[in-house]
């Protein structure tokens, strides 16, 4: 049986509203880890289902369900970036490269005979491209060309957390739908049902995405590097940047560049407004820092830590931007003698 989780229902109402008027495209958008893939997989099930239940989920027990759950169902196509399909035996060690972070042109126009066939049972065919943003310049105009010419009960559901990546001419030929992201109480609530310790700063510090959160826990996942961070960016006038760069260069960049950020958040924050969001329980140490920076120099360097973002994943230089970052953090504070 399919279950939301408790922050969809009025999203998932929105979208199930749809079913009798799909239109060719539709683009679920929301904040990264809080399960819009799921929902959006669970309404392709829903709607390829032979007996949809009254909360407009699948049944789970009919033979659509069945090829659906197995990943055989003719009427549906998955595309997604390499490195995200459950491939780690196959190719990637024999050919050596690493599975590609990109939707590349071919996956699209593999698609070219499903999108003319007629649906096998009849009813819909469904193609789910997640997450939407992968896609190439190639491939998001090799998908502008499918969605120009629409083919009848051929949907295209489009799952991203960054729309603004997208083509214009894409978004203007979906229906968009946001999935809400969760209040405090109710990710927390959740988290702490699965027994996440600190459930609270846990949600905070995963930019309030309970499944991101959830995974980062279960994971134990960047804990002892985040610590390692934290307990020097407390102290800049005693950090040593390229040490710490050394010490994090494993540790994934975007854990390492999301933490900055909220620190800095947090710093400008407790300066302009006497409150924190992600680090509560730093809050002294947030106040004395941010007491002597101006809110200018920290919003010079957050835009630096966006950048920082954009690139995080060249694995080749990494330990270089890690070391850049953390050098840029400690100037900021070393005329204050933080
Ligand atoms: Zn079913």
């Amino acid at each position: 049986m399919k279950n939301l989780y408790p922050w969809q229902q009025e999203s998932w109402q929105s979208l199930n509203g749809l079913r009798t008027r799909l239109p060719n495209a539709l683009l679920i958008k929301g904040a990264k880890g809080i399960g819009k893939q799921e929902m959006a997989v669970n309404f392709a099930q829903s709607l390829l289902c032979d007996a949809p239940l009254a909360s407009g989920l699948p049944c789970c027990e009919c033979d659509s369900c069945h090829w659906f759950e197995q990943g055989s169902h003719p009427d549906f196509r998955l595309v997604q970036p390499d490195a995200l399909n459950d491939t780690e035996e196959s190719g990637e060690k024999e050919s050596g490269k690493k599975p590609s972070r990109e939707i590349s042109v071919d996956q699209i126009r593999a698609l070219a005979n499903f999108a003319n066939m007629s649906a096998h049972q009849g009813g819909y065919r469904i193609v789910l491209i997640h997450p939407a943003e992968s896609m190439n310049i190639n491939s998001a105009n090799a998908v502008l060309k499918t969605l120009e010419e629409p083919t009848e009960k051929l949907l295209f559901i489009l799952v991203t957390h960054k729309p603004q990546q997208l083509l214009p001419t894409i978004l203007s030929r979906c229906l968009s739908l946001i999935v809400n992201t969760p209040s405090r109480e109710v990710g927390a609530a959740w988290l702490k049902q699965r027994g996440v310790e600190n459930p609270e700063s846990a949600l905070a510090q995963s930019g309030f995405a309970p499944l991101l959160a959830l995974h980062w826990a279960e994971e134990g996942e960047g804990t002892e590097e985040l610590s390692v961070l934290l307990s020097s960016i407390r102290h800049p006038s005693q950090m040593d940047a390229l040490a710490l760069a050394d010490k994090l260069q494993r540790s994934a960049p975007a854990l390492v560049v999301h933490c900055l950020q909220q620190w800095c958040y947090d710093l400008a924050s407790v300066k302009i407004t006497g409150q924190v969001r992600y680090f509560p329980e730093h809050m002294d140490v947030l106040k004395k820092l941010s007491a002597n920076i101006s809110a200018m120099t920290l919003l010079r360097y957050q835009k630096e830590l966006q950048i920082a973002k954009r690139e995080a994943f060249h694995p080749l230089n990494q330990k270089l931007q890690f070391e850049s970052i953390l050098l840029s953090y400690r100037l900021i504070f070393s005329s204050s003698g933080a």
